[in-house]
């Protein structure tokens, strides 16, 4: 078996899972194993039941008192037990905050080995079957360098790197046999936990999810410049993003940070307003489908990863795109 975690939330599985997943069920598919989910959380059944679609058999839903909010330390050792009880060759996940967190508090616990960001796992051609090593290729430095790694040991933990792979339903979608497991916990796997949860303003888009981000790096200048970034992103039903001299300015929050050090975004164009395009905010922008750029430096780094640049002024730009929008959408 090849086993995924998957995140949901409200019933919905999201995103980077379903990516990881859809790389899960390839690795399935040529080795001829079953495909397996791991889903915790209230409304996992609902989440579980859909998982059919993206080629899944079995799913474990983890059911515990204690368990509902994120605990990682608990949800690691409930991961361990699940694996002890479906014995999978190797355990994917997504390979952000919580995919890399579960997996390498699951692979301690478990005494396995655990690769991080993996773009590529070669098994040996037919079932890997236990004990048959995995090799593995993984973005070390934000993606800057691939290693080759192998992986050795009857079961291993592997997370996927973000975006590598876009989340396709299967061909043929399977029966989902859907188990819940209580799992056995001591005091100090719940340690650490959620405790409370702070919703996104109402009607705001996920940054993770939008499919326009509009970001603003030193060059917008100042906090209060950032309203006409703010409009343009409304127009576009789009999110703002910004680089780490403006959460390190305090002029936006940290949440907003694109990049090696905040979120790993993968829009159908990123309009970057004064970025230069430094390594750690391009690993965060990489995967977008097209980059606008607006600078006043032709010269800038961003602009070799340009679909489209506007070399001119963000505070005429951007101004003036809106109200074209706006002129359009009056007519
Ligand atoms: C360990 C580590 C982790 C990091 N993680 C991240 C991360 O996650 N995300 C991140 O973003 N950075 C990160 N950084 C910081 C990164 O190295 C850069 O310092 C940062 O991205 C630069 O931000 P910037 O592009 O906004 O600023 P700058 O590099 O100063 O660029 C400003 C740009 O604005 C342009 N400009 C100025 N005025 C205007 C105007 N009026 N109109 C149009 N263009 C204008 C300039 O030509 C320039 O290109 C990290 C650094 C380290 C060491």
């Amino acid at each position: 078996m090849i086993l995924a975690f998957v995140e949901q939330d409200g019933g919905r599985p999201d995103r980077s899972s379903l990516e990881a997943l859809t790389f899960a069920r390839r690795l399935a598919m040529s080795s001829g194993d079953a495909l397996g989910a791991v889903l915790f959380g209230s409304r996992a059944g609902d989440a579980a039941a859909a998982l059919g679609m993206f080629g899944v058999s079995s799913a474990w839903v983890i059911e515990h008192p204690a368990l509902d909010s994120y605990a990682p330390a608990a949800w690691g050792r409930a991961m361990t037990q699940v694996v002890t009880a479906s014995s999978p060759v190797i355990v994917l996940a997504a390979g952000n905050d919580r995919g890399q967190e579960v997996l390498a508090y699951a692979a301690t616990m478990a005494g396995a080995p655990m690769a991080a960001n993996c773009v590529e796992i070669r098994a040996d051609g037919t079932s890997a079957g236990a004990g048959a090593p995995f090799e593995v290729t993984r973005q070390r430095w934000g993606g800057s360098l691939l290693e080759d790694a192998r992986l050795e040991g009857t079961v291993r933990f592997v997370t996927i790197a973000e975006h590598a792979t876009p989340s396709e339903e299967a061909v043929a979608p399977s029966a989902v046999k859907v188990e819940t497991f209580t799992p056995t916990l001591s005091d100090a796997d719940l340690r650490v936990r959620v405790v409370a949860r702070v919703a996104p303003e109402a009607g705001k888009i996920s940054l993770a999810d939008a499919r326009v981000v509009v970001g603003g790096g030193r060059g917008v200048g100042g906090s209060e410049a950032f309203s006409e970034l703010e409009e343009l992103a409304g127009l576009l039903h789009g999110a703002v993003g910004v680089s780490r001299v403006v959460t390190s300015a305090g002029w936006r929050p940290h949440s907003q940070q694109v990049g090696q050090t905040g979120t790993r975004i993968a829009p159908d164009i990123y309009i970057a307003c004064g970025i230069s395009g430094a390594i750690q905010h391009i690993v965060g922008c990489k995967a977008a489908k097209a980059i606008l750029v607006i600078n006043t430096d032709r010269e800038a780094p961003i602009m070799s990863r340009a679909a489209y640049a506007v070399i001119g002024d963000l505070h005429t730009v951007v101004p003036a795109i809106s109200a074209e929008i706006r002129r359009r959408q009056a007519s």
